[in-house]
């Protein structure tokens, strides 16, 4: 039995693997520390800033 949601970021950490260069701009930055952060994140991955 698949879990749904592992299954939804299972997809979701492929397609972010997947996103070529030029898409990059797209995606949001951490105001914090400037890591590249996609959009659909509430909290910063990196450094745990709270991203609006
Ligand atoms: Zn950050």
């Amino acid at each position: 039995m698949i879990d749904l949601s592992q299954w939804h970021q299972a997809i979701k950490a492929a397609l972010e693997d997947y996103i070529p260069d030029e898409e990059e701009e797209k995606i949001g930055a951490c105001p914090k520390c400037g890591k590249k952060v996609s959009p659909d994140f509430k909290l910063c991955p990196y450094c745990g800033c709270r991203l609006s």
